[in-house]
């Protein structure tokens, strides 16, 4: 089954660069930058673009910083089909 795909928006100027995010991303996509915000901290940073919108790092972030979102389709998709219930039944259901 393909990966939903998922993004994050960073509110660096709130971060304080605990790392928490970077330790809970399965998919390790989160690195502090090289620059810091206004409070002298070493945000972080999206390094790769596979995020799959679990919302660990929100989950695990004291302070708020990160929004997640996940896309979603626009059109409907079938992705399971049922047929012949009076005799034998085929299933088919979508990788
Ligand atoms: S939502 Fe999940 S995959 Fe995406 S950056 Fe956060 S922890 Fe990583
Ligand atoms: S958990 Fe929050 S405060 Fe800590 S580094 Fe990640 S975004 Fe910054």
């Amino acid at each position: 089954m393909a990966k939903v795909k998922g993004d994050i928006i960073i509110d660096i100027e709130k971060c304080k660069g605990c790392e928490l995010c970077i330790s809970a991303c399965p998919q390790d996509g989160l690195e502090k930058s090289r620059q810091v915000n206004k409070k002298g901290y070493l945000y972080v940073v999206k390094i790769e673009d596979n995020c799959t919108g679990c919302t660990n790092c929100a989950l695990v972030c004291p302070d708020g910083v990160l929004k997640v979102y996940r896309e979603t389709k626009k059109k409907k998709e079938k992705v399971a089909e049922i047929t012949n219930v009076t005799g034998d039944i085929t299933v088919t259901v979508k990788e």
